[in-house]
């Protein structure tokens, strides 16, 4: 694992903890709302504050930031849990959900009326939005801003009991109509939505606004560290605000903001990754090619490989693009050091050993991970008849291809020296298999008369590999920056060339016995998972990351 780096949220709580603040306690919060699958970016955010709770001894919950009905899903909150588990975190028994404090929330409201600090407002949004002004132009009052407490008091009972539409009235705080940041201009706090919520049913006519819910849900957990992304620094004084209104003692939470993860090639709206879905353009949210927890689970990402690349990229204040090949570079890392070797035929081209026995088979040994000893050796079936990858043989070879062609020797990886003595072609001039003769003084991989041959081949027995389908993926978006151009829409940049199937690869036998998410390193080939979709007759693999990165920089 990299060392771990301190990064500049570290140092401010090491900070509040000499200064002895919240009595020495640190305990996070990591806050999705359950309007999608999580996706990278998610993750850099759960490896941030889970890690800050094992790092300071504290704690952090998981609260699920459901206070806007219209977008919400029970799907999206299990498959949450799964995702945060799956990288390895676990909240114990601190789940929450903000719809919990639903009740506090409408509690706190009323008691910022009876003290002169909310407000019923009966325009629309737009007009609302129109008399906030600029932030170098004071903003205008509302006629309804200096409404009694008496009268704000039964506004505000009959909008929570649905007696109003949908859109006529709000409930604003009153706070600064000239303050220079406009977040503070008597934010909207509560709005009438006839919506059906998933854990609360039908009961509120009323939702409070995400700025009104966050703070408070932190107070009420006793959070000291509330982390989120860079655009909501600008929200901070009203965080504090609010904040202010209800602390009745020392403690109280504080909001750290960082920059958000942007990956190249990538989107990380959880919005567009729906429209994706919804639209039939991938496969699900637990796609391949998607940058969600489950795509990358799904493509044979390791849990390890996401925390690696969370803590390599660091953590920072600046918003950046962070390029995909270094989260491809943490999971070759990884898988490198774990997977399993095997060799898998891609493109199969049959051969013929015309000198090997027509009925003989053997079992040579294989290697199953160079740099793991503890993983121990397997048997390789051989035989008569072998696939290698029609790549691997030209019948004209350039200079530089020092693969099989007519005449030429080369290693079977752990089996024999092999010469092509025989080309087969079809009616149309295909090749349809080579003819080659073997040196059984080679076994093993050399020759005791210390022949040199350049090159070494994988290979399967033709009779004993099994049939396999493989999944190949590139990039989903052929474009850097993808939801980066102004008047293109995202989509446009897909990648027509992301997936490609190939039917009908052979695989050693032993991959039967895998099950789905398992890790193998097809050799020379990459990295490659077997698929949810596989069959015990029919396995199914997806290609995780070629061996090395072939994209040019
Ligand atoms: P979207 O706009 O796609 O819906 P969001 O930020 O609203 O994203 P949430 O479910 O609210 O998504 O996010 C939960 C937590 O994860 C928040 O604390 C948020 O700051 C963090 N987060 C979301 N996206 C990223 C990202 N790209 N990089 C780092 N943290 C992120
Ligand atoms: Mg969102
Ligand atoms: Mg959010």
């Amino acid at each position: 694992e990299p060392v771990k780096k301190s990064n500049f949220i570290h140092s401010q709580i090491e900070k509040d903890l000499q200064e002895g603040k919240n009595d020495g306690r640190v305990h996070t919060r990591f806050p999705p709302e359950p309007n999608g699958y999580l996706h990278i970016g998610h993750a850099k955010s759960i490896c941030l504050n889970f890690g800050i709770a094992e790092k300071f001894g504290g704690k952090c919950n998981l609260r699920f930031d459901d206070t806007n009905p219209s977008k919400e899903e029970m799907e999206y909150v299990e498959s949450i849990q799964k995702d945060v588990r799956w990288l390895g975190f676990d909240w114990e028994d601190r789940m929450f959900y903000a719809s919990n404090y639903f009740e506090k929330l409408h509690e706190f409201a009323i008691k910022l009326i009876n003290e002169g600090k909310a407000y019923v407002d009966d325009q629309d949004a737009e007009t609302i939005s129109k008399q906030k002004g600029t932030p170098t132009r004071p903003g205008q009052e509302s006629p309804f801003r200096n409404r009694t407490v008496e009268e704000n008091l039964d506004l505000f009972r009959r909008m929570t009991l649905g007696e109003f539409d949908e859109g006529s009235r709000v409930l604003r705080a009153k706070i600064d109509l000239a303050s220079p940041n406009m977040h503070m201009r008597d934010p909207i706090i509560y709005r009438i939505m006839k919506a059906h919520h998933h854990r609360t049913g039908d009961k509120w006519c009323v939702y409070p606004m995400y700025d009104f819910a966050h703070g408070q849900c932190d107070y009420w957990e006793g959070i000291t560290h509330s982390i989120c992304t860079l655009e909501f620094e600008v929200h901070r004084p009203l965080y504090d605000w609010f904040i202010d209104q209800l602390k009745d003692s020392d403690y109280r939470p504080r909001q750290i903001e960082f920059a958000r993860l942007n990956l190249t090639y990538t989107i990380m709206s959880k919005r567009k990754l729906l429209e994706l879905v919804k639209e039939n353009y991938v496969n699900g949210w637990d796609d391949p090619r998607m940058p969600t927890i489950s795509g990358l689970r799904r493509r044979g990402y390791t849990p390890e490989s996401i925390r690696n690349f969370s803590e390599r990229i660091g953590v920072t204040k600046v918003d950046g693009m962070i390029d995909v090949s270094l989260l491809e570079y943490s999971v070759r890392e990884h898988l490198n050091k774990t997977a399993q070797r095997v060799m898998g035929v891609l493109n199969p081209l049959k051969v013929v050993i015309t000198n090997y026995p027509e009925n003989q088979e053997e079992e040579l040994d294989a290697i199953n991970n160079p740099e793991d000893e503890s993983m121990g050796t397997r048997k390789v079936p051989f035989s008569k008849e072998l696939y290698i990858e029609r790549d691997d043989f030209m019948e004209e070879p350039p200079r530089k291809f020092f693969r099989l062609a007519p005449g030429r020797e080369v290693r079977l990886r752990y089996a024999y020296f092999v010469t092509c003595t025989d080309v087969v072609k079809d009616e149309n001039g295909e090749i349809t298999e080579l003819h080659c003769t073997y040196d059984p003084a080679s076994k093993g991989g050399n020759s005791p008369d210390g022949r040199k041959v350049k090159a070494t081949l994988h290979w399967v027995s033709a009779k004993h590999a099994v049939k396999s389908e493989v999944r190949l993926y590139d990039r989903l978006f052929n474009d850097e920056d993808p939801s980066g151009h102004k008047d293109v829409d995202f989509k446009e940049f897909l990648n027509p060339d992301s997936l490609k199937i190939l039917p009908d690869c052979y695989v050693e036998p032993f991959v039967k016995a895998s099950k789905p998410l398992d890790h193998f390193q097809f050799e020379r080939l990459g990295y490659f998972s077997l698929d949810y979709d596989s069959k015990t007759e029919k396995p199914v693999f997806n290609r995780t990351v070629p061996l090395r990165d072939s994209w040019a920089k």
